[in-house]
């Protein structure tokens, strides 16, 4: 290495949980799929508590993801990061994007942007039409802050899921960075801090596929490096919906842990043997650390499990 660079890591990925309820097996997915992508790569592995959107917290649910990641035999690197613990960092990234223009304070409330939209955006939501991009009408005040997207499209290579393009000003609008409750927002949380930790490879469930050109632009605008991307398929259930809280996704046991990180395993298509279900976790490392093939995971964006 030549003397007085900074050693750039190789890799270094992450795993970055909701507390917004149990560990279940959507999020066993991503956890299993990102950490054996570092592990068997020689990366590091870091684990960052997002709960950023405080009132979705749920009392104790950060603790027992810890204790549950720990029975369940990850070992990460260095200490949690707690995105509640961020506010400071978040508000001078948005206090630069404001000084440079590209953030924007908003008066519109969810109705006037639903009377005005006029087309849905990528994720479900409606596009925002860009109403107070040219300033705040007058007599209206601040509610939340906005970043100016690009026009033009902003587009990535997903090492699962092929090239990815969006037209952010068509697709999404001009997007939220700080709430009207005040709150910071997930999409400049979690790039804030990807670029904090020095994340150079997120591993994570094609829930978030619509969200990274987003995250993308935000990176281009604060002159951050972009991370590789990998986007696993989501756990569906019979119906074709995401295991989530919201679909009353079972939690994972802590007795069944081998057995559970066969199966994320198979869903990932890793042929592991099945009788290292019965056996302990750390026999279903060893034979993941001997056999993980990222070359298996099926390159799909939703696989649905038998009822
Ligand atoms: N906190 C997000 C979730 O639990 C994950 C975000 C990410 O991996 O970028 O869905």
């Amino acid at each position: 290495m030549l003397a007085g660079l900074p050693a750039v890591p190789r890799y270094r990925g992450r795993f970055a949980p909701s507390p917004t309820g149990p560990l279940h097996f959507g999020s066993l997915v991503a956890a299993v799929g990102s950490y054996l992508d570092a592990r068997t790569q020689g990366g590091e592995w870091l684990l960052r508590m997002e709960d950023v959107d405080t009132p979705r917290n749920v009392p104790g649910a950060a603790e027992q993801i810890l204790a549950t990641l720990e029975a369940f035999g990850f070992a990460w690197d260095g200490p949690v990061l707690w995105q509640s613990q961020r506010a400071a960092a978040y508000g001078e990234v948005l206090d630069a994007l404001r000084r440079a223009g590209q953030a924007y304070p908003c008066a519109c409330s969810r109705k006037e942007i639903a009377d005005s939209a006029t087309r849905p955006a990528v994720d479900g939501g409606l596009a925002y039409p860009g109403t107070c991009r040219a300033g705040l009408p007058p007599g209206r005040a601040e509610r939340a802050w906005r970043l100016r997207v690009a026009a033009g499209e902003t587009a990535f290579v997903d090492r699962l899921q092929g090239r990815l393009a969006q037209l952010l000003e068509h697709d999404v609008g001009d997007f939220v960075l700080r709430r009207a409750d005040g709150l910071f927002a997930y999409q400049l949380a979690v790039v804030v801090d990807d670029a904090a930790q020095g994340i150079t490879d997120i591993v994570r469930g094609a829930d978030l596929l619509a969200s990274t050109p987003r995250q993308i632009w935000l990176q281009q605008c604060l002159g951050y490096l972009t991370p590789r991307y990998a986007h696993l398929p989501v756990a569906a259930n019979a119906a074709g919906e995401k295991l989530s809280k919201q679909t009353l996704a079972p939690a994972l046991a802590a007795g069944e842990a081998a057995a559970e990180l066969v199966r994320a395993l198979r869903f990932l298509g890793q042929p592991v043997p099945a009788e290292l279900g019965r056996g302990r976790p750390a026999d279903v490392w060893a034979w993941a650390g001997a056999h993980w093939q990222f070359a298996a995971i099926p390159r799909q964006r939703s696989i649905s499990l038998p009822a």
